[in-house]
């Protein structure tokens, strides 16, 4: 953030610590976080960045871009510019990236939402949330202050990082060609989502030349792709490649979903949206797992497996809270997949 007014310094104490810069500026990849807030969000992504500039930003100095279907406040523009230590940028979305779509029926989906009210479905009654998901899943790449950035760390508020995150997870993403990642995986509730994998098969069966075929249908599916496990990346945090979201493949897959219209007459969130479009355009090992980023967003933590992980990155979670090996976690699958080793250690925490 910039600052030109003079500040005066005379009330404060002489010795004015400023954490040393381990990254020079100029060692940035071109890259930015992203968050979607409301202005009543202020206080909560507060925390939000707080915590990620104390364990990592101060040291490397990445700009921020809010979006808001509404005009960001004075507030919240003055308290994120103070708190980011990089250059803040401030979106509204257009119109037609927050609104009903003209072939949907806004009557069946109000009938939805009433009628997913009744079963206490979480969220199942909100209409803004709805909007949230599918811009989530389809429009934030394509804001036009995203366009010149080519990776994104998603931030919510709220969310909790313990320890210190000691590399650059935007350079790991490029230098190891690595185009989406997580840090928890969980099972999706079915009522949200009972025709999404229908309408995923439909595309992927008209668009067999965007499926990748080392894919990682064995996470998303138990039986070769016949049906949905509903595992999926926990969206609330992503380090993710901008121009794989903008690619044809992911276009042509959000656009093909979109026009099956769950967004609005089920409630799709863009967690399993990305996940299966990970999971089925990309290669296996372009999803990465970050172990060593320790992340909680309500109500489940990513705690790193190994002990001296944890001691090396000043860690303060409890190990007993990670979620990783525990049964409604996927990441277990994630690794048999792959066919990689889990974390050492990772037995002393199942
Ligand atoms: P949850 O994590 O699924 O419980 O959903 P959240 O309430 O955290 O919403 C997900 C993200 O979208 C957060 O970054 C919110 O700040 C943001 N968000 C949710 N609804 C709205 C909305 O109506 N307008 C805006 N601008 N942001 C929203
Ligand atoms: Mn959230």
């Amino acid at each position: 953030s910039t600052e030109s007014k003079p500040i005066d310094t005379s009330h404060q104490s002489p010795v004015v610590s400023r954490p040393p810069e381990l990254t020079p500026s100029g060692d940035r990849i071109n890259a930015t976080f992203v968050t979607l807030a409301r202005n009543n969000d202020i206080w909560e992504i507060a925390k939000s960045i707080r915590q990620v500039e104390d364990r990592f930003n101060r040291n490397h100095h990445y700009d921020w871009v809010f979006l808001n279907d509404q005009p960001f406040d004075d507030t919240f523009k003055k308290i994120t510019t103070s708190l980011v230590s990089g250059k803040t940028h401030y979106g509204l979305i257009p119109k037609d990236h927050w609104s009903y779509p003209e072939w949907i029926d806004q009557n069946k989906a109000k009938k939805v939402r009433e009628d997913m009210k009744e079963r206490k479905i979480i969220y199942g009654d909100s209409e803004s949330y709805r909007h949230m998901c599918r811009y989530e899943s389809g429009f934030f790449f394509r804001h036009e202050l995203m366009l010149n950035y080519e990776y994104y760390w998603r931030v919510e508020p709220s969310i909790q990082l313990f320890c210190d995150i000691s590399f650059d997870p935007f350079r790991y993403m490029k230098e190891n060609n690595k185009k989406y990642s997580f840090v928890l995986s969980l099972y999706e509730y079915f009522e949200t989502i009972p025709t999404l994998w229908d309408s995923v098969q439909k595309f992927a069966s008209a668009n067999p030349q965007h499926i990748a075929e080392d894919n990682s249908m064995g996470f998303l599916s138990d039986d070769g792709g016949k049906t949905y496990n509903k595992c999926h990346f926990w969206s609330n945090f992503e380090v993710g490649s901008l121009e794989w979201l903008r690619s044809d493949a992911y276009i042509d897959y959000f656009t093909s979903l979109d026009k099956d219209g769950g967004f609005f007459y089920e409630r799709w969130g863009d967690a399993p949206v990305h996940s299966i479009a990970a999971g089925l355009l990309l290669k296996k090992e372009e999803i990465h797992f970050f172990n060593e980023i320790a992340y909680y967003h309500v109500p489940f933590t990513h705690c790193p497996t190994g002990e001296q992980t944890r001691l090396d990155l000043k860690c303060h979670c409890n190990p007993s809270d990670n979620f990783d090996w525990k049964g409604y976690s996927c990441t277990s699958r994630y690794f048999q997949i792959n066919n990689i080793p889990k974390p050492e250690g990772y037995e002393k925490e199942e």
